[in-house]
């Protein structure tokens, strides 16, 4: 069985390895097709593309955005986006510039609310890389505005606290239309992290409200998602006639006991997902 993997990430977004390091890790594993879906960007797919070539691994353009969702979080992957297409380019600029205000916005936040850090702080405190919400939580904790990480997020920078900013500007509905605008194909990532397993109504009416908006596939199976939710999803897929989807959400060395075509015990996918996704694609041109 060809094995594929459609959940990875490079040091273009979140990711420690370089597209080139990925594709050579992805082949050890034994994958024969792989989706590079780096957050809000497709700058690492040239290279990408270009090392599977090299190597034999086929790979698949694709992208992961993030997107305004309550109580949880939603992602949206999309699968064989065209890296040229102008709309896409263009939302995805507005995500990534989203997430470069945000940071001055918590300093201002926290400092309207006595606790003086700087950005500066911050970014000594990230090492370089991306900056995310633990670098504000240690550097609280350092100063003794906070006695543990944990009191910094729940009383400061968790959803809902009060120095906490939204980060994501752009509707489910916006990120599947710019994904298939560019010729791809959009699917729901780990859709544990929506947060909605304990209102399994609730979830339903989700899933019917994306697939409404063009939503064509699930991912069932994920590291982060056990059999019983890979169960509850499939079981959804379904009832929703959507394809069914698996990816690692492959980090490198941030997340080591996750690695490239892994998604939990067991679990895998076949070539025969790929060429489901490819018919949706032709069978939308054919219309
Ligand atoms: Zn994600
Ligand atoms: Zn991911």
């Amino acid at each position: 069985m060809k094995r594929c993997d459609l959940h990875l990430h490079t040091t273009c977004s979140d990711g420690t390895l370089s597209p080139r390091e990925l594709i050579g890790l992805a082949k050890e594993n034994g994958l024969t097709c792989v989706a590079v879906t780096d957050h809000d960007t497709l700058a690492g797919i040239p290279e990408a593309q270009d090392e599977g070539d090299q190597i034999g691994v086929e790979v698949i353009s694709g992208v992961e955005v993030s997107v305004k969702f309550e109580p949880g979080t939603l992602h949206i992957l999309g699968y064989f986006v065209d890296p040229a297409s102008q709309k896409l380019t263009e939302g995805l600029l507005e995500t990534q510039t989203a997430r470069k205000l945000r940071n001055p916005k918590i300093i201002e936040r926290l400092k309207s609310l006595g606790i003086d850090i700087s950005l500066e702080e911050v970014e000594q405190e990230a090492g370089g890389g991306q900056v995310g919400r633990p670098h504000f939580a240690r550097v609280m904790l350092r100063k003794g505005y906070v006695k543990t990480a944990k009191e910094a997020f729940d009383r400061y920078l968790a959803k809902g606290a009060q120095a906490y900013v939204d980060k994501r500007t752009i509707s489910s509905e916006q990120a599947v239309e710019m994904i298939e605008d560019s010729g791809g194909i959009a699917v729901i990532a780990h859709p544990k992290q929506m947060k909605l397993d304990s209102e399994p109504k609730r979830l339903a009416a989700e899933i019917k409200r994306l697939c409404s908006e063009g939503m064509k596939g699930i991912e069932v199976y994920s590291s982060c998602q056990s059999k019983t939710e890979a169960a509850r999803y499939r079981e959804l897929a379904k009832q929703f006639g959507l394809v069914i989807t698996g990816g690692s959400d492959f980090h490198g060395s941030t997340k080591p006991d996750i690695q490239p075509g892994w998604m939990g015990d067991g679990a895998a996918i076949s070539y025969e997902t790929i060429d489901e996704m490819r018919q949706i694609i032709l069978g939308r041109k054919s219309k």
